[in-house]
C-alpha cells in the first residue's frame, strides 16, 4: 500500500508571528520551522496504517528550503522517504495554488491514501484535503480519529459534536485526521540516524510540470489589503471580596452581557 503524508512547515507555535510590511506575506524566515501540530498524527497514522498493511510511507511536502528540517524530522519518526516541493516561485501561494502544486505531485507519484491534518496551525484554513480530493477525483473522508482499512475500503470514524460518523469509502482516497487519533511516536536515536541515508527526492516547480503562473503570490486569488498588530492585552477588572464579592462578579457580568 502506498501511503503519502503531506507535511507543512509552520512557524513554531509560541513564537511570535509577523507578516512581512513588503507582501504582506508570513514571515517563515525569522522563527523557527517545525511540524504542523496536526501533521504529526497524520504521520504516525500512516505508519499505524503501513505496519498494519504491509505498506510504504512517503512524506510530501511544499515549503521554502529550510522545510527540509521537518522532513527529516518525519523520515526520522520512521517515513520510508519524502518529496520535497520547493521553488521560489511558489512563495505567496494561496489554497488554490498550494492544492494544485501538491496534486500535480501525488498525480506523478502516485498512492493508494493521502493522509492530511485537518488544518495548518498558521493560516487555519481547512481546506487542503478537501480541495485535494476533488482535484485529484478521489473520495475525501474527513477529522477522521479513527482509521481502518479492510482491502480496497477505508472507514473512519468522523468526529462530530455529537459522537462520531461511520464514513467509508473505496481507496484511493484522502482522508484528514485530528487530534488523538493516536499518539506519535517520538523519533528514536536510531530513526534519527536512519533519516540521513533515506531518499528525499527534492522537485522544482519545472520538474513536477506546475505552470508557475498558477501558483505563487501572482497568482493567488485572496489579496491581504492591510494588516493590523492585535492591540494589547488590557488589564482586567480586579473585583475585591468585601463580603459582596459574589455581587460584584455578577454585576460584572451583566454589565458585559455575559449574563
Ligand atoms: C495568516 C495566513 C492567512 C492566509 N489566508 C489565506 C486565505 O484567506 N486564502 C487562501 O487561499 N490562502 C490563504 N493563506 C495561504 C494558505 O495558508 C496556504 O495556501 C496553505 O498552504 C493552505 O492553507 P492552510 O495551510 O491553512 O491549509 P489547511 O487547509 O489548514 O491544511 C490542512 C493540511 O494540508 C496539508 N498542507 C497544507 N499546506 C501544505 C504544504 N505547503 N505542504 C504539505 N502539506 C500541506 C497539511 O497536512 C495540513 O495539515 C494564508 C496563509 C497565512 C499564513
Amino acid at each position: 500500500m502506498n501511503i503519502v503524508v503531506c507535511v507543512k512547515q509552520v512557524p513554531d507555535t509560541w513564537a511570535e508571528r509577523t507578516l512581512r510590511p513588503a507582501d504582506s506575506c508570513l514571515d517563515r524566515a525569522s522563527v523557527d520551522g517545525v511540524i504542523n501540530e496536526l501533521d504529526e498524527y497524520a504521520i504516525e497514522e500512516g505508519l499505524l496504517q503501513a505496519e498494519a498493511h504491509d505498506g510504504e510511507v512517503t512524506i510530501l511536502s511544499m515549503g521554502p528550503q529550510k522545510a527540509a528540517e521537518s522532513i527529516r524530522k518525519a523520515l526520522s519518526m520512521g517515513a520510508d522517504k519524502a518529496v520535497h516541493l520547493v521553488d521560489d516561485g511558489l512563495a505567496g501561494s494561496d489554497a488554490l495554488g498550494t492544492s494544485l502544486a501538491l496534486s500535480t505531485v501525488l498525480a506523478r507519484i502516485g498512492f493508494d491514501l493521502v493522509i492530511l491534518g485537518a488544518e495548518a496551525t498558521d493560516a487555519r484554513m481547512g481546506v487542503l484535503p478537501a480541495m485535494l480530493a476533488e482535484r485529484l477525483r478521489v473520495p475525501q473522508l474527513s477529522l477522521a480519529r479513527k482509521v481502518e482499512i479492510d482491502g480496497n475500503t477505508v472507514t473512519v470514524h468522523r468526529l462530530t459534536e455529537y459522537g462520531y460518523d461511520q464514513v467509508v469509502a473505496s481507496l484511493p482516497a484522502v482522508v484528514s485526521v485530528v487530534e488523538k487519533i493516536n499518539e506519535p511516536r517520538y523519533p528514536s536515536f536510531k530513526g534519527i540516524m536512519a533519516a540521513k541515508k533515506k531518499p528525499v527526492e527534492t522537485l522544482s516547480l519545472a520538474d513536477a510540470g506546475i505552470d508557475p503562473a498558477q501558483v505563487g503570490l501572482g497568482a493567488a486569488a485572496t489579496e491581504v489589503l492591510s494588516f493590523a498588530k492585535r492591540p494589547p492585552r488590557q488589564a482586567g477588572t480586579i473585583v475585591k471580596d468585601e463580603g459582596d464579592g459574589g455581587s460584584k462578579a455578577a454585576e460584572f457580568l451583566a454589565a458585559q452581557k455575559f449574563i
